[in-house]
């Protein structure tokens, strides 16, 4: 492993920087044409993929990373053991290896009763209720499952910790279970989960990431509380991700951090999240002045975790997106101008400071051209729009560009065209002042994709 240069760590940083994977292909540099979300196919250039990213996580400021689908998406075998084949179990243990070499903990993203249980549902009645992708929440045979999985994980693989999600294909409502509210009923699951974790391997970081908790547009009724209370008991930091919008009312959020006896964080306030079929160059969304302003504010008041997404680090807006929140989660009293400036400077290595600040000035346009058209959904903030889709997640064809033609009207669509069009220009003259030109070619090429679209 050749060495690699980290940012300081500031004493405003935050405690937990989790790089949010989220699914081992998310970070793959070539896309996997027709294929259904979530593809978890383990191949060499998913491993690349991984790589590259854990090196820019790493350079960044990022202490870990979580991955899903490491050895299923959603079909555990009633033979643990049997769901991968030894090859697949040694390559998981060569990307630990790599993560660890770079520094990096990494957590499992481990199913609560769902995401990895299709299968044993099928077969074991005892554990069926009303959802065929989550096992019913009050059998003492589901929990024999979940215990069953740990168990093999545990033994298997030195994961570091593990990423809990109870809640993103909905529960189970059977006559029993449907006496708890969701809040209770998430939080219990992922308790009674991080509890077992935690009792075999005491030191191993512990997190739950709300995902689908509640309804989109929600939040947590205060009599609903005291469920998360004592989940944050059994765990290292809890993640209200805000995919629409936070599940705690923001004005509560510095109370509630108060009442919790772990670490509160959110997903960075916005992110782009494609399927791992679409193109790598199809898109150019840089974020790093709303994430900046977010992760300012989300310190103020007193969160110490995100849990940061990732994607193919060949984008050169994810890339710059994922190198500048890494840097700011290491020092958020840092200013956001001159973390991107040290961004650029970094990765494009600009041959005078004018370049530089005429570099950053297209990247800050089209961050504010891109948000001064996309039509926001009623219950999100400009600040924290929260999670952006470019196409559905679901089907097998790449997908129309519904960030473009759905949550933009015409004229807006129009006019992030036209702005987007006008960088290139810029772009051109930029590609001879920068050493890094290939990523100023990448850009100018995710930029003509988008204009592209239009036709
Ligand atoms: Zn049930």
């Amino acid at each position: 492993m050749d060495s690699i240069r980290k940012p300081a760590i500031a004493p405003t940083s935050y405690t937990f920087r989790v790089a949010q994977g989220v699914w081992i292909n998310d970070m793959r540099d070539s896309a996997l044409p027709n294929r259904q979300w979530p593809c978890v196919e383990l191949d060499r250039q998913a491993r690349d993929g991984l790589r590259a990213s854990f090196r820019l996580q790493a350079e960044s400021g990022f202490n870990s990373v979580t991955l899903f689908g490491l050895l299923t998406a959603s079909l555990w075998s009633p033979d643990i053991p049997h769901t991968v084949s030894p090859e697949r179990v040694e390559m998981v243990r060569t990307i630990l290896a790599e993560a660890h070499a770079f520094g990096l903990k990494v957590l499992y993203g481990l199913g609560v009763y769902s995401w990895g249980f299709d299968h044993i549902i099928v077969q074991d009645a005892a554990v069926r209720g009303d959802n065929p992708r989550a096992m019913c929440g009050t059998r003492p045979e589901s929990r024999q499952w979940m215990q069953r999985v740990v168990d093999y994980l545990l033994a298997e693989f030195a994961f570091d910790g593990f990423h809990l999600e109870a809640a993103d294909l909905g529960r189970c409502n059977c006559t029993t279970c449907s006496c708890e509210s969701d809040t209770a009923y998430y939080s219990r699951l992922n308790a009674e989960t991080a509890a077992t974790i935690r009792r075999a391997s005491p030191d191993a970081v512990l997190m739950v990431n709300m995902c689908g908790y509640l309804p989109p547009g929600t939040t947590v009724p205060r009599n609903d509380w005291p469920h998360l209370q004592a989940l944050s008991k059994e765990l290292d930091f809890l993640i209200d991700p805000g995919h629409t919008a936070p599940f705690i009312e923001p004005s509560l959020r510095r109370q509630f951090v108060g009442s919790l006896s772990c670490a509160l964080g959110t997903s960075g306030g916005v992110w782009v999240y494609p399927p791992q079929r679409w193109q790598r160059l199809r898109w150019f969304i840089p974020y790093t002045q709303r994430t900046g302003r977010h992760l300012e504010a989300l310190h103020a008041d007193g969160g110490r975790a995100v849990e940061y997404y990732m994607g193919p680090t060949r984008n050169p807006g994810v890339e710059l997106n994922v190198a500048f929140g890494g840097r700011k989660l290491a020092g958020v009293g840092r200013d956001n101008q001159d973390v991107l400036l040290e961004v650029i400077d970094e990765l494009y290595h600009p041959r005078t400071t004018a370049a530089a600040s005429d570099l950053a000035a297209v990247f800050e346009e089209a961050e504010a051209a891109f948000f001064a058209n996309y039509q926001l959904r009623p219950e999100t903030s400009d600040e924290t729009p929260g999670q952006i889709h470019l196409t559905p997640l679901s089907g097998r064809r790449p997908g129309p560009p519904i960030y473009l033609r759905d949550s933009m009207a015409a004229p807006g669509r129009l006019d992030y065209c036209r702005r987007l069009q006008a960088l290139l220009p810029d772009l051109d003259r930029l590609a001879t002042q920068c050493r890094s030109g290939g990523r100023i070619a990448r850009i100018r090429r995710c930029i003509r994709s988008v204009l592209g679209e239009q036709a």
